[in-house]
């Protein structure tokens, strides 16, 4: 099997050879056809997720040191599979849900991997799907997704999940003549506009500092736009919500962006903030108390999201926010383009004619 992997953090990543893994057990070997980029990715290259106020998180701390071969949006073909693999067969194609837990704590018994103390992700913890071939430990993380155009549901298993469960978490909050703000219109905030178009959300508004991302946010059906960088920005949210501001889903994560949701949040508002670009907040307490405004974070989403949203999918509820389909060989230029925040929507590395290698 042929991977391209992270061997020096920041540094151009490198195509490896390696013995494509035989399963035993449970496990399952897809052959990946198509593997999405995420930010998330930037991050991981980089070796460190930025805490604000000089302090970095990093992947070395937590265990993980290169080689690594990231990439948490899988889809392929069932290659091989273990003798207790049940419900799957050779030639199945599957998205393979990334975010797996130990499968022996409370939050993994509840369905809730998501919350696991010791995640197994796929292209963090274990080895990822910027390669030609994934192992699965099992096959009850293989999602049908029959219908969907292939690069659109490789992104489901990250972009997709996360944006699903992101929104679970303000929906509770909002009445009918309330507004929404979708923060940052990559490719996340791109599909969260349009799941919340396909559930039926209409007073939505997208945020951003860049015009292009706002005329694809208004594609994707956004109501109204506001440049999140104007200096009047705080009065545009007001005015474009109508003082109605009911939730705010933050897909960049920093001070300003956080300033900007929390300042205009009507009573009851929540704030739900999923970007990790980093950075640090200091505000004073007593008013999150007196306007009863709920900060919650939402990271990534469980099998029951990936399910929810695979449906959204299938039913046509879904529009695929704009995907550059690209040679593997490019994910380090990729990588850079995201960095600098260059390309609209989401890009999806296409393995399907890489050639057996091993
Ligand atoms: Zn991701
Ligand atoms: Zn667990």
């Amino acid at each position: 099997m042929l991977s391209y992997d992270v061997t020096e953090h920041g540094k151009p990543l490198q195509a490896r050879l390696r013995e494509t893994p035989k399963p035993t057990g449970t496990e399952v070997v897809v052959r990946i056809t198509h593997s999405g980029v995420c930010h998330s990715d930037v991050h991981l290259w980089h070796g460190y997720f930025d805490l604000g106020g000089g302090k970095k998180a990093y992947l070395k701390d937590r265990g993980l040191s290169p080689p690594l071969t990231l990439g948490h949006e899988p889809l392929g073909i069932v290659e091989a599979v273990g003798p207790e693999v049940r419900g799957v067969a050779i030639g199945d194609k599957r998205v393979v849900y990334p975010w797996i837990g130990c499968d022996k704590c409370w939050a993994c018994d509840e369905g809730l991997s998501t919350l696991c103390a010791t995640p197994r992700n796929v292209g963090i913890a274990m080895p990822g799907a910027f390669a030609t071939h994934l192992l699965v430990p099992d096959p009850k993380y293989l999602v049908d997704v029959s219908g969907i155009d292939d690069a659109f549901a490789a992104t489901l298993a990250c972009s997709g999940v996360t944006c699903y469960s992101a929104i679970a978490k303000a929906v509770p909050q909002m009445r009918a003549e309330d507004s929404i703000a979708v923060i940052g219109c990559g490719g996340l905030g791109l599909l969260a506009i349009s799941m919340m178009k396909g559930m039926g959300f209409q007073n939505i508004v997208a945020c951003d500092i860049d015009d292009r991302k706002l005329e694809a946010a208004r594609g994707q059906g956004a109501a109204r736009t506001v440049r999140s960088d104007a200096p009047e920005a705080r009065k545009a949210l007001n005015e474009a919500t109508e003082g109605r501001l009911a939730a705010a889903v933050d897909f960049v994560g920093m001070a300003p962006t956080f300033n900007l949701a929390y300042s205009v949040l009507r009573k009851g508002g929540t704030y739900v903030l999923v970007g990790l670009h980093g950075g640090e907040i200091a505000l004073p307490m007593p008013p999150i108390a007196q306007r009863s405004i709920a900060i919650v974070g939402s990271f990534v989403g469980t099998l029951g999201d990936m399910n929810g949203v695979v449906e959204l999918a299938k039913a046509g509820k879904l529009q695929a926010p704009p995907i550059n389909i690209k040679a593997p060989a490019e994910i380090s230029s990729i990588l850079e383009d995201l960095d600098q925040h260059r390309g609209i929507g989401r890009t999806v590395l296409d393995f399907s004619r890489i050639q057996e290698t091993s």
